[in-house]
């Protein structure tokens, strides 16, 4: 029975309650008088329910889709303004005790280079990312409490975070580790983690059994209830996604925002962000072999009504995708992109080893440098932000969610945006960039609404020109 505050996996991810909205979906979906209705609501920023959204994934009207693709837009425009936050994976070990199908790290692939970083390790791999200008890592992990312990992971970020090398600092470490206990989730905050994210993969509870067949991750009420845990071991900022190409996307979409509507019930709170990677050709996976692919159209529909569904939540784009679908969805709300990811285990210090082919976890698509990923998101006319200012001032959870709909970001992201900004042009960028950036910097300073704090972000760019650093609202 669907109850979205029960804790029970099965309950608040009813696959009847599913199975029902896509059959409401269905039977609505050229219901222009309903649709309209719904596209009224999200135009208030409400947000949507998983059933409400459900029906505008159904539709295919051209001029209701024309309306989505707008409010979108609109809705991306009032709650993030033009700014695209920047990250790096970091992977720390591809040891691995699951057998998830679709990713070349499970156990029986033996002929994957297996590699797990030491400390010197992480220095190196980290002093290599603080020399791009990444400010913010997402780690990442296999699963494996005899090789990847809690207190390995624990280790490495507090490495992390003590890493100093010229003017580099990694001010935000997010982690996506596999689903782990109440007690560790709080030893996670503890350490000072900003997002905890872990990926549904599939909300079809039959086909997560079968996608990952054997070790701890095959338990569904375990990884489904483990954003409960960590809310409760008193982490504000967790993660969403599913992976787009294993189930039926309509199926994971309503999944997805039911998660969310759970969360906000239960804690408080929605997820802090929602990743929508989709799966990848990998060492021996073949993205082919999975029926439920989604083409560029159907992902870039799923980014707006995600935006319109849940306006206060980031969404992630990886470089998974290519340059031109990241430009496509850029505009649809997307917030925060990573940029020179490798996904690899050491593959930042180290990219020419021979490893790098064999130890990672998928293709990148989009394989250029920070440098060029900056140049572009500024000729697009976005201000590439290397801000970490919320989760140091304390402003995670619902003390974010109030920023954003209060639309105090203006004051507050949007300088934090161009100081980091003004940074990265000072430590790291090549010419070009530098030229168009400080360019940028000077159009956008004219934006911000209150004197007061744009006489300040005035003063704090000077000074960044001066070569002091770490400026914050
Ligand atoms: N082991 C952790 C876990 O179980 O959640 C860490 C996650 S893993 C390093 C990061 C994510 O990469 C996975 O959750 C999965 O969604 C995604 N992934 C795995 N194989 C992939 C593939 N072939 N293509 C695209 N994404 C993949």
């Amino acid at each position: 029975m669907y109850d979205v505050k029960s804790r029970k996996a099965e309950e608040f991810i009813s696959d009847e309650e599913i199975r029902e909205t896509l059959a409401y979906a269905d039977a609505n979906r050229e219901n222009a008088e309903l649709i309209d209705s719904i596209l009224a609501k999200a135009g208030e920023r409400k947000g949507l329910s998983h059933r409400e959204a459900s029906v505008l994934l159904a539709c295919e009207l051209p001029d209701k889709l024309e309306k989505i693709y707008a409010l979108a837009e609109q809705i991306k425009k009032d709650y993030y303004g033009n700014r695209i936050v920047l990250f790096a994976p970091l992977y720390l070990s591809n040891y691995c005790v699951n057998s998830c199908v679709y990713c070349p790290y499970h156990l029986k692939n033996r002929h994957i280079a297996r590699k797990k970083l030491t400390q010197e390790e992480i220095v190196r791999e980290v002093t290599a990312l603080q020399d791009m200008g990444h400010k913010r890592l997402a780690i990442e992990a296999g699963e494996d409490p005899v090789r990847n312990p809690i207190e390995y992971i624990l280790e490495s970020i507090d490495t992390i975070y003590g890493i100093r090398h010229k003017n580099g600092a990694i001010r935000r470490v997010n982690v996506n580790i596999a689903a782990t206990t109440v007690e560790n989730y709080r030893r996670l905050r503890e350490a000072g983690i900003g997002t905890y994210i872990l990926f549904q993969e599939t909300y079809h509870r039959k086909s997560y059994e079968k996608l990952h067949p054997a070790g701890p991750k095959h338990d569904y009420a375990y990884h489904t209830e483990a954003m409960d845990r960590a809310m409760e071991g008193g982490i504000d900022d967790v993660g969403l996604g599913v992976l787009f190409g294993l189930e039926l996307y309509r199926y994971e979409f309503a999944g997805l925002l039911m998660h969310a509507e759970h969360l906000e019930a239960v804690h408080g709170v929605g997820p802090h962000t929602i990743s929508v990677p989709r799966v990848k050709h990998a060492d021996d996976i073949d993205p082919s072999s999975f029926d439920n692919g989604i083409s560029d159209d159907t992902f870039a529909k799923i980014c707006a009504l995600i935006r319109i569904s849940v306006p206060y939540t980031g969404m992630i784009i990886s470089t998974r995708e290519s340059r031109e679908v990241r430009e496509r969805v850029l505009p649809l709300g997307v917030s925060q992109i990573s940029g020179a990811s490798k996904t690899s285990v050491g593959g930042y210090a180290d990219p020419g080893a021979a490893e790098e082919v064999t130890s990672a976890q998928f293709d990148v698509s989009d394989q250029r440098t920070l440098d060029e990923v900056v140049n572009w998101l500024i000729k697009l006319g976005y201000i590439p932000s290397f801000c970490t200012a919320c989760y140091r001032e304390g402003r995670t959870g619902d003390r974010f969610m109030e920023l954003c709909k209060n639309m105090q970001i203006s004051n507050c992201c949007h300088p934090n945006a161009l100081m980091t900004l003004k940074e990265y042009l000072e430590d790291y960028a090549g010419p070009e960039t530098k030229q168009a950036g400080m360019e940028l910097i000077e159009r956008e300073l004219g934006q911000i609404p209150n004197p007061k704090v744009r006489q300040t972000t005035y003063e704090y760019i000077h000074d960044i020109a001066e070569g002091k650093r770490d400026f914050r609202f």
